[in-house]
């Protein structure tokens, strides 16, 4: 089974490729890439003008919710997501019920996830077992049983010492630890950004550097052992300072940004609905400071990779006072629209660059496939709408959970299709594409 992508426009930095290209699809592998290509008995298919055809996105911080919480998503919905917002793949957190501490839930969401289809699944393990902070998963275990990185995100890894001890495993077996980075203490019951905003409101605070100081030992950790540390959803400023410190020092330290903290700030807690428990997520959305400093950071190369954090809750669990609500936003369906219209759109990066941050870069942080379309490769890939008007509805959100602070906002840009290998498993007519 051969497919045909006619005319359009290629970005693939990993081989130096930005014009228009034919892409031939041979089965579930890329077989060639070039100009006014033909094949016999293959289906073609026109890629919409001005669309551009990428390695496929992958997102390495997904919630899943599957096993213990399918009220809010399972891994069929959140597949589903995926494709719809643009990516191929997910890497999914070990915070379920149970928690994914173990080769049998591993196992289970990797077979939910042959059952889905539609998006690549690499389950992440925890890095404590029953991620409560004491003694060391079975990190071996995990890895052979398909986990691609390890950590105890909705929480940090809880002491220098467990931290060190993942570390020294994990650079065994070639795998990152990803860390949630909050130092409990400072962190305490805080709900939102510690500033004037929250003051203001009468919410209790998190201070940026609660953050900066688990991303500072974890960077002083990877440096002392040699182990990968990944800086997971950084919101700080100095955060990202403690990270280009460390890179500058040759530490093997890589980071990821979300949406939602370089492009909203804090003020959306007070306007336009005040205590909006869409707008409450773990890290808090903070000061502008911290905001252009994530900016900055995807500018100039400090930030490895956008990521989403997509953590769906039900209307239900939203639904109540600010200080109770769980935090967390679902992301999977806006981040490529944000990304497009805060990050390309004004010429702050190059379309290039937006593949190394969600293809690229993801892939080899966690050594799963992807971020090329060289001849042999899995054929996954993402074809973008930089021009498509696109204003998020919650209601049609594909994901089980509605919980987004993006709703009735209008970018300019958006996903025309997703191809997994080789199949189109996601096409959006309102970009002109037909699956
Ligand atoms: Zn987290």
């Amino acid at each position: 089974m051969k497919l045909l992508l006619k005319r359009g426009r290629v970005v693939d930095p990993a081989n130096g490729k930005d014009g228009m290209f034919d892409v031939l699809i041979d089965g579930d592998r890329i077989a060639e890439v070039g100009k006014d290509l033909t094949a016999d008995g293959a289906r073609v298919v026109n890629v919409p003008a001005g669309a551009v055809v990428c390695p496929g996105f992958i997102d390495m911080h997904v919630h899943l919710r599957e096993p213990g919480q399918e009220h809010k998503e399972t891994v069929a919905t959140g597949v589903a997501s995926a494709v719809t917002g643009g990516f191929t793949a997910v890497a999914c957190m070990p915070n379920t019920k149970p928690v994914n501490d173990n080769a049998g839930v591993t196992q289970l969401i990797l077979q939910k996830a042959r059952e889905a289809g539609l998006a690549r699944v690499y389950p992440i393990g925890a890095v404590s077992r029953g991620q409560k902070g004491e003694e060391l998963a079975d990190i071996a275990e995990l890895r052979d049983a398909g986990c691609v990185a390890v950590t105890d995100d909705g929480l940090p890894v809880a002491t220098a010492i467990l931290a060190r001890r993942a570390l020294e495993y994990t650079s065994m077996f070639n795998m990152p630890m990803i860390e949630h980075c909050e130092d409990q203490s400072l962190k305490g019951d805080g709900v939102a950004h510690e500033g004037p905003v929250a003051a203001s409101l009468g919410l209790r605070g998190i201070p940026g550097v609660a953050e900066a100081i688990t991303a500072g030992r974890d960077i002083l950790l990877a440096e002392m052992t040699g182990g990968h540390v990944h800086i997971a959803h950084m919101s700080a400023w100095t955060t990202i300072e403690a990270d280009r410190q460390g890179k500058s020092r040759g530490v093997r330290v890589t980071c990821e940004v979300c949406p939602h903290h370089f492009t909203l700030t804090d003020d959306l807690l007070a306007a336009p609905i005040a205590y909006d428990t869409n707008t409450k997520m773990n890290p808090p959305l903070r000061e502008a400071r911290d905001r252009d400093a994530m900016i900055q950071g995807i500018v100039d190369g400090t930030v490895d990779v956008i990521s989403t954090d997509h953590a769906p809750h039900h209307y239900d669990e939203k639904n109540v006072e600010f200080d109770r609500a769980p935090f967390g936003i679902v992301g999977l369906e806006t981040a490529v629209s944000i990304t497009l219209d805060a990050l390309v759109r004004p010429g702050l990066i190059s379309l290039s660059r937006m593949v190394e941050l969600m293809s690229i870069n993801p892939a080899k942080i966690l050594h799963v496939p992807g971020g090329t379309l060289a001849p042999g490769a899995l054929a996954d890939i993402t074809i973008l709408a930089p021009e498509l008007p696109v204003t998020i509805d919650k209601t049609k959100l594909v994901s089980k959970s509605k919980n987004t602070p993006y709703h009735g906002w209008s970018f300019t840009g958006g996903v025309a299709g997703t191809i997994v290998g080789g199949k189109i498993v996601y096409a959006n007519p309102a970009a002109g594409f037909q699956a």
